[in-house]
């Protein structure tokens, strides 16, 4: 059975109830997991007893840990995100919104946190996508998320992106640094953020570039005290600077 088969299938679990949120042990035989010995800070297996990503061994990570939903970013995972991501398909959006809250809500380290927010998009980044993929994953999961973790009620959002990206996919790591830098700012002047520790989300981490710019700009401009950041997949080392395949369009119908 497929990743999505099981989902879809996945209602009246003992451990998840009614199937919100979905509890990871539920599809674990579908993940790659992060494994204990990982980089905490960028979630990277080690190579030779060390972290294999230049960009978190030279210090340029403002973020101090990195949650994984669903591992390493591969086969049936890699097409569910991929699915959100490229066309916004609503059942992949409702079933990353609940894999998220379950993962979540099943970890200890959500009671640090004094605030989720999202990695925000510009409208220009929507390209045809009737919503963008992340907030609605992020708004699909919040309500399950509040009695845990303060969520960002988005309205003004405390982050927000200032101009769009160029498309950031197959660049090579340096590129990716130096694209993002200046592209967020607060959303608006406030105190509110001092001292907090913030938890930031985002679908995929390929170098950790854009999470550490939002970070850098909660910390500097907005007071922060630290910044961690979930992600639902993490891309796997060095297959990032490989020539980038787009996978098979799936279908998220039964
Ligand atoms: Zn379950
Ligand atoms: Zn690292």
């Amino acid at each position: 059975m497929s990743l999505w088969g099981a989902l879809r299938a996945h209602t009246g679990c003992q451990r998840c109830g009614c199937g919100y949120p979905i509890a990871p042990a539920c599809i674990a035989p579908w993940l790659d997991p992060i494994p204990p010995d990982a980089c905490p800070r960028c979630a990277q297996r080690p190579i030779g007893g060390r972290c294999p990503s230049p960009a978190c061994r030279m210090g340029w990570f403002r973020i101090v840990r990195t949650h994984v939903v669903l591992g390493y970013k591969r086969g049936d995972v890699q097409r569910l995100v991929l699915a959100a991501k490229d066309t916004a398909a609503a059942s992949a959006v409702v079933l990353l919104g609940r894999l998220l809250a379950g993962f979540l809500l099943s970890h200890p380290a959500i009671r640090d946190y004094d605030i989720l927010l999202p990695v925000p998009f510009h409208r220009q980044s929507l390209r045809g996508r009737p919503v963008h993929p992340l907030t609605a994953i992020y708004l699909d999961a919040a309500p399950a998320l509040r009695p845990a973790v303060c969520c960002d009620d988005l309205g003004p959002p405390f982050l927000i992106q200032r101009r769009d990206l160029p498309q950031l996919r197959g660049r090579s790591e340096a590129l990716r640094w130096t694209a993002v830098r200046g592209a967020f700012a607060l959303g608006f002047p406030t105190r509110m953020l001092r001292g907090a520790r913030v938890l930031l989300l985002d679908d995929v981490m390929t170098t950790g570039a854009t999470t550490s710019e939002c970070a850098r700009v909660l910390m500097e401009d907005g007071g922060a005290a630290t910044v961690d950041a979930v992600v639902l997949v993490r891309q796997p080392w060095l297959a990032h600077m490989e020539p980038v395949r787009r996978p098979p369009r799936v279908s998220l119908k039964s």
